[in-house]
């Protein structure tokens, strides 16, 4: 897989800017599965976290699906889990990169587009920020990547500020980055830049469904992808 050789701060976390981020998920995919690239296609997320060297499982984080996903950059036998049976919290133990997706997320095809960005989000922090978390010594935080509620939307946003226009910072920076680099592991400029020539300058509606359908994403991620381009209004 391919490194990202990026500068870090004094805490490990990588100095990356959307440009960045653009060009490392496309080095990665054009690795990986370059077809994604030329043909618009869903990006086997599952096919990526392996040949990250990377294990998947479900399990219920949480009784009120406020957790999505979580990425244990560490071996732990202290990782918090929902019992529905005994209906209280639990230790499991878990070995290090490990992807740990929201059980909900699998069981019912309705949630098939927030499983998949939560793939790719945990997928993100497993590409660019093991060194931060092993440095820390603890696995990724349980990660909502929605905007904090289970009910919001499950396309984040990618504008990279706070509500006061600052730089995010810390490891809401980091939630911010894997963020992205999910959306661009999704939504490839260089695969959207095939569909647009396709829509041939007739009006975004159009883009957004043709993105939808091509890469198996909601309509908001596309939405806010198209936004992060330049494609749309943020
Ligand atoms: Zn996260």
């Amino acid at each position: 897989m391919v490194k990202c050789a990026s500068k870090m701060d004094s805490n490990g976390i990588p100095l990356l800017s959307k440009n960045q981020l653009e060009r490392h998920g496309e080095k990665i995919l054009h690795i990986f599965s370059p077809a994604v690239l030329v043909n618009p296609q869903p990006t086997d997320l599952d096919g990526l976290i392996r040949e990250m060297g990377f294990n998947q499982e479900y399990q219920y984080l949480s009784h009120n699906k406020v957790y999505l996903g979580v990425t244990v950059f560490n071996d732990t036998d202290m990782l918090p889990v929902y019992n529905p049976i005994l209906n209280r919290a639990e230790f499991i133990s878990v070995k290090k990169n490990t992807i740990i997706i929201e059980g909900t997320l699998a069981e019912n095809p309705a949630y098939e587009h927030r499983e998949r960005f939560t793939l790719g989000h945990e997928a993100a922090h497993g590409l660019i920020h093991a060194e931060y978390y092993r440095r820390k010594a603890e696995f990724a935080g349980f990660c909502d990547n929605s905007g904090g509620i289970y009910s919001k939307s499950c396309a984040p946003d990618l504008s990279g500020v706070d509500a006061s226009g600052k730089r995010l910072q810390g490891e809401a920076w980091l939630e911010w980055q894997a963020n992205y680099l999910a959306a661009v592991l999704l939504m490839p400029k260089t695969a959207i830049k095939n569909i647009d020539f396709k829509c041939n300058g007739r009006w975004h509606l159009e883009l957004i469904s043709m993105m939808v359908e091509a890469f198996n994403v909601s309509e908001q991620a596309a939405r806010v992808r198209l936004a992060s381009l330049g494609y749309l209004p943020t």
